[in-house]
């Protein structure tokens, strides 16, 4: 069955624009990622520009036997980086792919990707990922036993190390990490299962990011993953997120 995502993303992205013309975001145009920062992405790689609030699909329910035909029709919808969600069936349920999958897509994509880790041993197993072309490296707090070494060790690559919390884990649990990452994910749904509704809980999380971010002068991006659709993206922009991951199973109904 064809996706479903490329049509999200182009909806999603006109609902961005829509948000950031009507004042309700604070983004400030920059560039976050270019082909300078990383030595292994192909020269082709376009930078990531944030202007408006970047919709990531999440490539979790694409057609595997048409890898490279449905990253051409993301990218041809407009999708500006894409959403890698890694899992191992023991930090999580579900199992999806690894390091053979990322690197077919390093191979293909022209735009960043980003690889959200949800295995055992991040700490180990996070430098793999950064080594093989990811631009973005995001780490679970829950699965980290030296979070500041494991994103130090991302970010020594001259990539973006971003820490992730799961419905259940509070914002001052990462309150102290702030200044080590580049970008806060925060997870609306549990990691790992499917078909789960947005937890509300998020919007207040992203909001006390926000204002951390702005108490403390800091320069990180507030992203949240799960449930992302026409009904929460205003509500999870105006809180302060820039990084809005999408996929097939977002319910819009
Ligand atoms: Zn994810």
């Amino acid at each position: 069955m064809p996706s479903k995502l490329p049509l999200q993303i182009v909806t999603l992205m006109q609902e961005a624009v829509m948000l950031c013309c009507s004042g309700n975001n604070d983004i400030q145009r920059k560039t976050i990622l270019g082909e300078s920062m990383h030595s292994v992405i192909p020269p082709r790689t376009t930078p990531l520009v944030m202007d408006t609030p970047i919709i990531l699909p999440a490539l979790l329910l694409c057609d595997f036997g048409h890898l490279a035909d449905e990253i051409k029709k993301l990218e041809e919808a407009g999708a500006k980086a894409l959403h890698l969600d890694i899992m191992d069936g023991q930090f999580v349920p579900q199992l999806t792919y690894g390091k053979v999958i990322v690197e077919a897509v390093r191979r293909t994509a022209t735009v960043p990707i980003e690889v959200h880790m949800m295995v055992e041993d991040q700490d180990k197993t996070a430098i793999d990922y950064a080594n093989i072309g990811a631009d973005i490296v995001t780490v679970h707090i829950e699965g980290l036993t030296r979070p500041e070494d494991t994103l130090a060790t991302i970010a020594s690559t001259g990539i973006r190390a971003h820490l992730a919390i799961s419905p259940n884990t509070p914002v001052s649990d990462v309150e102290p990490l702030l200044s080590h990452c580049d970008g806060v994910l925060v997870m609306s749904v549990e990691p790992g299962f499917g078909g789960q509704v947005f937890q509300p809980s998020a919007i207040e999380k992203i909001r006390r990011l926000h204002e951390l971010r702005t108490s403390h002068g800091q320069d990180f991006y507030i992203g949240v993953d799960g449930g992302i659709s026409t009904k929460t993206i205003a509500s999870v922009s105006q809180a302060g997120a820039c990084l809005l991951y999408t996929s097939d199973a977002a319910d819009d109904s």
